[in-house]
């Protein structure tokens, strides 16, 4: 029996997973969830033995399953190579009482990686079996880590394209080196003179434009997303979470069936609910611990009942989080609704139409597996500073979020379970904030010494990805006001 998909507002028909992973987002505006949750086939004993890419097969086949093993295995293969820096592809380092998953040994250095390098190859293969002939075409918004993610993973995929708007003077240095030097005949990337809202809009206005896909249509494109409300973003995710557990197992750091707990910093919510999922799957997780920074909606929502996206929008140092609408929190609602789509496209109305909802008593006595806390920003670089003095290990500032929230959790709940952290981001990204942190004021050197600095400081050396941005070609110049990004994309798919 296939698994079966369907919209978490019920207004579209059933899927399988890979049309699911085709469409992205499903035509009435939800996401797609399982309609039933599967269990782990392996025991944790028999998982303890495996490498990742096993690991990783046992879970996408328990979710994917209109693929063949051969399928699934081939798109593992093709991910989760030499792309990555360490065989081990999500290590976990143990500092300071807690095991933080380094989730960023991937070709751009964030956790995007770790779904966006088996996207593209999910996605060819679903159009295959589909029988979809269309070239996909990814459009893409970004406000600096998805983008340079998303063209690594799709870059020389055949069958693909892939084009992402960035805003020309909204990304940092490094992030914008990382995409304008993109390799790939596929790909293309452009500066616009707007922001990243009018990045968004922009793209969102083409996935919407009847006539343009009627076009492309005609000349054999059709496009894609790549955004992490794609299932095929979300199941990918659910494996560094068995593997951390299986791994813990097999180094004696816990006992067969003993539970920890997992702090995940948060933004759209996409890992954490990839937790969630592990969790329901028989990974023996108790507590999910939510980690926000000072945009703290999320935290707001756990302790009022409230989702409630009226208030300021505050930039951060840890930027991948600054976010107020978490799309893949839509998911959890759904399934604490007891998988009601009714209950669920009500409250997404409310939060469309007025920004905000109520969820019910018997909904919140659903989340009693979460706890939830948020960092300020002199919060995030205490827990910098702190880790590195007590130990030498240097953390990146959305690592650093869930750091500091764990530690005030576990002070406060004498809760001793063994605690793995979702470490998101190399520090080598945001070297700038991380010195500042552990210097405790800021610099007036340019990014790259200050990289150099940190490499020092933590005593690791630069990743190659780091390394070969200082001589890598720029490959993309075009920049473009807002008004005229159909126009690019239309030149891009001309040539
Ligand atoms: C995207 C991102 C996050 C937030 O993850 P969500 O799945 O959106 O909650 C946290 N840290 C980093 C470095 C990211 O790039």
């Amino acid at each position: 029996m296939d698994m079966i998909y369907r919209s978490t507002r019920g207004g579209a028909k059933e899927v399988t997973a890979s049309q699911a992973i085709l469409q992205g987002l499903a035509p009435d505006g939800g996401l797609y969830v399982p309609t039933s949750m599967p269990k782990l086939t392996k025991t944790m004993s028999e998982l303890s033995q495996m490498t990742y890419r096993e690991t990783a097969f046992e879970v996408l086949s328990l979710f994917l399953t209109d693929y063949t093993a051969e399928e699934l295995k081939a798109c593992i293969d093709a991910a989760y190579d030499s792309k990555f820096d360490t065989e081990e592809i999500a290590p976990l380092v143990q500092a300071d009482g807690a095991y933080y998953l380094e989730l960023f040994h991937g070709a751009t250095i964030a956790f995007k990686d770790m779904a966006l390098s088996i996207l593209p190859h999910l996605m060819t293969t679903a159009a295959r079996k589909n029988g979809i002939k269309d070239e996909i075409v990814i459009l893409t918004a970004t406000s600096g880590d998805t983008g340079k993610a998303a063209l690594a993973g799709f870059a020389d995929v055949p069958g693909t394209k892939i084009i992402v708007f960035y805003p020309k003077h909204g990304v940092s240095a490094v992030q914008e080196r990382q995409m304008v030097t993109q390799k790939g005949d596929n790909t293309c990337v452009i500066g616009i003179t707007g922001n990243f809202d009018d990045a968004q809009t922009g793209v969102k206005k083409m996935f919407g434009d009847a006539e343009l896909a009627a076009e492309l249509a005609g000349k054999g494109y059709r496009f894609s997303s790549a955004n992490s409300i794609n299932i095929g973003r979300l199941v990918p995710q659910i494996v560094y979470y068995t593997y951390a557990y299986a791994k813990l197992l097999a180094e004696g750091h816990i006992a067969d069936g003993e539970k920890i707990n997992v702090t995940v910093p948060t933004g759209n919510f996409g890992n954490i609910l990839a937790a969630y999922y592990a969790k329901k799957i028989g990974v023996p997780i108790d507590k999910l611990i939510c980690a926000s920074n000072t945009n703290k909606v999320l935290f707001d929502f756990f302790e009022t009942g409230t989702y409630d996206r009226n208030r300021e929008f505050v930039l951060t140092s840890s930027p991948s989080m600054d976010i107020l609408i978490s799309s893949n929190l839509e998911r959890l609602i759904y399934h604490i609704a007891g998988d009601d789509s009714a209950v669920t496209a009500a409250l997404m109305k409310n939060l469309t139409e007025g920004g905000r909802y109520d969820i019910t008593g018997e909904m919140r006595a659903r989340l009693s597996d979460f706890c939830s806390g948020y960092a300020t920003e002199e919060d995030t670089a205490e827990a910098i500073r702190t880790l590195y003095d007590r130990t030498g290990y240097v953390i990146d500032p959305h690592t650093a979020v869930a750091s500091f929230v764990y530690r005030k959790y576990a002070a406060s709940s004498h809760d001793a379970a063994r605690t793995v952290i979702a470490s998101t981001a190399s520090p080598f990204k945001f070297a700038r904030s991380v010195m500042a942190a552990i210097d405790g004021k800021a610099s007036d050197e340019d990014d790259f010494a200050l990289i150099d600095r940190l490499s020092a400081t933590a005593n690791v050396a630069l990743p190659a990805a780091i390394v070969e941005l200082k001589t890598a070609p720029v490959r993309h110049d075009i920049v473009c006001e807002t008004a005229d990004m159909k126009q690019e994309v239309r030149r891009f798919l001309d040539r």
